[in-house]
């Protein structure tokens, strides 16, 4: 989240910066980051900075995966987590043959937009 809000700040040094609307992040389903988690740091770091009072928006971003064995893309559809997914690695597999994916999406968290208001 620190590493986010840092690459935000740096985007927004290219620009005459008014003020900060709103924040859009892509947040993939496999980096285990909760919503409520992340509007409460977003709200204790952006404090004192540009980025105080602009909305943060959540997009979750589906996990997707190729597999090795027949080529298969897509959603991984056996995502199986026992227990508390915040310990558990999900064991994923291609929904195909089985065999073993190499994820492509969803293990990311990247901003995805950013609405400022600009100087004249
Ligand atoms: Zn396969």
């Amino acid at each position: 989240m620190a590493e986010l809000m840092t690459a935000v700040k740096k985007e927004l040094e290219r620009y005459d910066v008014v003020s900060v609307k709103e924040v859009a992040l892509t947040v993939g389903r496999l980096t285990n980051l909760g919503a409520e988690q992340m509007e409460f740091a977003y709200e204790i770091m952006s404090k004192d900075s540009i980025l105080e009072g602009s909305r943060l928006v959540i997009i979750e971003e589906e996990i997707e995966a190729e597999c090795g064995q027949c080529g298969y893309k897509g959603p991984v559809k056996n995502m199986e987590t026992e227990g508390d997914v915040h310990y558990n690695i999900p064991v994923l597999s291609c929904p195909e043959c089985n065999g073993a994916v190499t994820i492509t999406a969803g293990k990311t968290c990247c901003v995805r937009s950013i609405e400022i208001e600009e100087a004249d």
